[in-house]
């Protein structure tokens, strides 16, 4: 059984303060359940927010890194730095940083390789944007990305890989992709990883669905039988929205 994750993706909000508020809000509204809750704060909060979720229910996740771990690389963070502050999971690959950043697949291949080696769980996004679903080109994208993202990784790197799909045209805009087109996606994803790595790890492997998530549309998500949780953005900056879809 996969266990599901839903985790919080703060982007660039939130200063140390507004994250210890913010933290402190959303620890008593979270249930036990069975499944990982996890919050991905700036990387100047993480240190604070470590602290505080020290003993409780929710791991602490980053939002990308650089895969070296140290050198002249001005204003880039090592695994090294995240490990030593407590971190479990790395973003890696999300939209925004391929499309205003102009990241790359070798590049976040580079990154998700190098958080494995260094016991990180990477959670790859991967997603198509609207011109490229409106050309009927979705898988092919996806393809390229998880090939391009996975390349040159072994069959036991892979355990502690997470996926999100996340079409570009759902993320911060209101819509979300249907549950049925998204658990379309994720089976695929699911099929290029048995292809590639053995059904094991396609079995095994979680993947989550990211984009426009909110309390009212997660459960109907949660019940499709390929979406292994959700990566949440806008709706994870309110500890009552967010602890509402981490305890769907
Ligand atoms: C995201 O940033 O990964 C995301 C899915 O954002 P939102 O939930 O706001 O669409």
């Amino acid at each position: 059984m996969r266990k599901p994750i839903i985790a919080g993706n703060w982007k660039m909000h939130n200063t140390i303060g507004e994250a210890r508020e913010l933290i402190e809000a959303l620890l008593p509204l979270i249930e036990k359940r069975e499944r990982e809750v996890i919050v991905c704060p700036s990387f100047v909060c993480l240190s604070e927010a470590s602290k505080l979720l020290k003993g409780s229910d929710v791991t602490l996740g980053a939002q990308n890194m650089h895969y070296e771990d140290k050198g002249a690389y001005t204003g880039e963070v090592s695994p090294l730095f995240l490990k030593e502050i407590g971190v479990s999971y790395v973003i890696l690959g999300h939209s925004e940083r391929r499309h205003i950043f102009g990241e790359k697949d070798d590049l976040i291949n580079n990154k998700v390789k190098s958080a494995l080696k260094h016991g990180l769980n990477p959670i790859l996004c991967v997603g198509e944007t609207l011109k490229e679903r409106e050309k009927d080109n979705t898988f092919e994208i996806i393809q390229t990305q998880i090939y391009g993202g996975l390349a040159g990784l072994e069959n036991e790197n892979l355990a502690k890989l997470v996926i999100a799909y996340e079409p570009v045209w759902a993320i911060g805009t209101g819509k979300t992709a249907t549950k049925e087109d998204a658990n379309e996606v994720i089976a695929y994803i699911r099929r290029l990883l048995s292809e590639k790595f053995g059904d094991e790890i396609g079995y095994n492997t979680r993947i989550l669905y990211g984009g426009s998530v909110k309390p009212s549309n997660i459960k109907e998500l949660m019940e499709m039988k390929e979406i292994d949780g959700a990566l949440v953005g806008g709706a994870s900056l309110k500890a009552e929205d967010f602890s509402k879809i981490a305890n769907y």
